[in-house]
């Protein structure tokens, strides 16, 4: 496996890939990957011949007063993870190589970027939308492979990639969760114990929400009242938002029917988690 900070020696390394007829799968991450990650990567190497993990913390998808500076690095053990996990080329390039000072062009999107997490980040999909359009130009993959612990991020991509007409295909995983239901992320390294154990409210309000719908209710409100009632049972819990969407166009639902994504986003103490579930209905 290698690691390279420059975009040129992607493109010759892909180049050569494609000259031997090889496909190629990326998965993008902004690195101190967990078992979430590594579960992209080896569906990405089941699914392809050769693999490219971009680490990167993206600068511009961060707002002004959020943890660019605090968000968690370990370059050596990401080397391991990928290593393992059988990628073939890690591009973790330095801010300057993607980002030149006098950089101007950015990929905006309305509507699917504007609801759940855009209205508390509103920059933040112009940021992720700008940057995977980089790495897909930079890598050309056959596939990319996104989480859907980040579901609204998977709908925003979808759509850039149907409307600017980029021949990639997206695959969505599952969200990987640890033993007690807490949802993978490189951000709970944030939290302190209690907050730790605080928490599972995300997942806790998840699962009910989900036997909700499995047994019937079709009342959206319903359905978000219970949810909401348990996180704010917890009293380091703080809730952003939880809603219930059309989990492709981010459009909000009263009823819950067709493919419904209920997400949330909750702070506990400073740090603000997500989770989700997709219900086909
Ligand atoms: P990040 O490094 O947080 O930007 O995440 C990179 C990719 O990994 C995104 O597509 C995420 O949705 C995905 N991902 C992060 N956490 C998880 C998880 N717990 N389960 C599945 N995918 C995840």
């Amino acid at each position: 496996m290698e690691i390279t900070g420059m975009v040129d020696v992607v493109r010759k390394q892909v180049k050569e890939w494609r000259h031997q007829g090889l496909t190629v799968g990326l998965v993008p991450t902004m690195g101190y990957l967990h078992e979430g990650h590594k579960s992209l990567i080896v569906r990405a190497v089941a699914e392809n011949d050769r693999v490219v993990v971009s680490d990167f913390v993206n600068p511009i998808q961060f707002g002004v007063n959020e943890d660019l500076d605090d968000y968690p690095r370990d370059i050596e053990a990401d080397k391991r993870l990928c290593e393992e996990a059988g990628a073939d080329l890690i591009f973790h390039p330095e801010p300057g190589e993607m980002y030149a000072p006098d950089f101007s062009t950015y990929v905006e999107m309305q509507r699917v970027s504007e609801g759940l997490c855009g209205k508390t980040r509103p920059t933040h999909f112009r940021g992720v939308c700008t940057v995977v359009c980089k790495l897909f130009n930079i890598v050309g993959p056959d596939r990319a492979y996104f989480g859907q612990k980040d579901a609204q991020q998977m709908a925003v991509i979808r759509r850039m990639v149907r409307d600017l007409n980029m021949d990639i295909e997206i695959v969505g995983c599952p969200i990987i969760r640890e033993e007690d239901g807490l949802a993978k992320s490189s951000r709970n390294t944030y939290l302190n114990e209690e907050e730790r154990k605080a928490a599972t409210v995300l997942s806790r309000a998840v699962f009910i929400g989900e036997d909700m719908l499995k047994n019937g209710e079709r009342d959206t409100d319903t359905v978000l009242r219970a949810m909401r009632k348990i996180i704010e049972e917890e009293p380091l819990a703080k809730i952003d938002y939880v809603e219930m969407v059309d989990a492709d166009s981010i459009e909000p639902l009263t009823k819950a029917e067709g493919r419904v994504l209920t997400a949330m986003a909750v702070y506990i103490g400073k740090t603000r988690l997500i989770d989700n579930f997709i219900a086909e209905l």
